[in-house]
């Protein structure tokens, strides 16, 4: 959606966070929910791609100290290899974002999973600053699963490095570490497929972090699981952020318990869907849809499911045990 276009100038910030998080039973004078993590590091290393080549720039680097969070969480403290002593070295979270945004400039966002924009957007928040990034986001794994021939699989920034035999000379889990690392796997996706298929991938599923993505439609009661599955077509007739009527890129095929579209906003750009009819305590089916922003990822899954329907039709392809759930993607 609203991909930013890639040439040769186009900078890329590869960045990593790591949070705090609230000790478990612990009363706090506001809403945990709004403040899930305080970030207490940021790693960042800029790019800029420059005639088929990721050219490495700049790197950025801030320890914050917590203000919420102050204790670190046992779990934060194994991970990171973290001590309480450390937090007090840090500078206000409100310094750090303000030099972080600088550093980032006009650059398309990078990372490693899709949680660090979403909890980064929720400390500005929670701490009244602007809370839009102005930047597009891109999840660089399931590029990475993409190019590695792994579709469909999230595997972990660790594994990635293992897979390019990238040298593990540093701990990971701190931001640092692993913004470094992500930018190596980054470099080596460049280096070992076609740049203008790398670029073509990346143009496709870079996002824009301050527009909802994500959208669920929860359908009433009904007596059979044909009528619960048609609850939900008026929910994808039209584009959830503009109400323009959408065309059909795949038209909706059902393949054991959902079903699947792409669509597209002429305005906003391709939208992957998927129904599912589930069963309430009374008995009764309901529609259960999801409409995002189509990724690489949702264009591999819609693609091999729409394969595998036409070659096995609504049962799919038979398997011996019958699996009643497909894991989400
Ligand atoms: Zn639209």
């Amino acid at each position: 959606m609203l991909s930013k276009k890639i040439t040769d100038g186009t900078e890329f910030v590869v960045f990593d966070m790591e949070w705090n998080q609230p000790m478990p039973g612990k009363e706090y004078p506001f809403d945990v929910s709004k403040l899930t993590g305080e970030i207490i590091e940021i790693g960042a290393l800029k790019y800029v791609y420059d005639n088929g080549e990721l050219l490495y720039r700049d790197a950025f680097s801030s320890d914050i100290a917590p203000v919420k969070y102050t204790k670190l969480h046992y779990h934060v403290k194994k991970v990171t290899h973290k001590k309480n002593a450390d937090l007090l070295n840090g500078e206000p979270f409100k310094d750090a974002y303000s030099k972080f945004r600088k550093f980032c400039g006009d650059a398309i966002l990078v990372g490693w999973g899709s949680s660090d924009p979403s909890m980064l957007k929720m400390n500005l928040e929670f701490f009244d600053m602007d809370s839009k990034l102005n930047m597009f986001f891109l999840d660089l794994q399931p590029i990475f699963s993409l190019f590695a021939g792994l579709q469909g699989t999230q595997r972990s920034v660790e594994a990635a490095v293992d897979f390019y035999n990238i040298d593990k000379n540093e701990i990971f889990h701190s931001a640092t570490a692993d913004a470094h690392y992500t930018g190596a796997v980054f470099e080596e996706i460049f280096k070992h497929n076609k740049p203008s298929e790398v670029i073509s991938a990346i143009s496709s599923s870079s996002i824009d972090p301050d527009v909802p993505s994500d959208f669920s439609f929860v359908g009433p009661e009904c007596l059979d699981s044909a009528s619960a599955f048609a609850t939900s077509k008026s929910f994808m007739k039209v584009c959830p952020l503009c109400g323009a009527p959408l065309s059909v890129k795949i038209p909706s095929f059902r393949i054991r318990k959902s079903q699947y579209a792409l669509l597209e906003c002429r305005e906003h750009g391709e939208l992957f869907s998927r129904t599912r009819v589930k069963k309430n305590r009374a008995g009764n089916h309901y529609a259960s849809a999801v409409m995002r922003f189509a990724t690489q990822n949702d264009y591999w899954l819609v693609a091999s499911k729409k394969e595998e329907f036409d070659k096995y039709g609504e049962k799919g392809k038979p398997v011996e045990k019958t699996e009643d759930e497909e894991k989400e993607t």
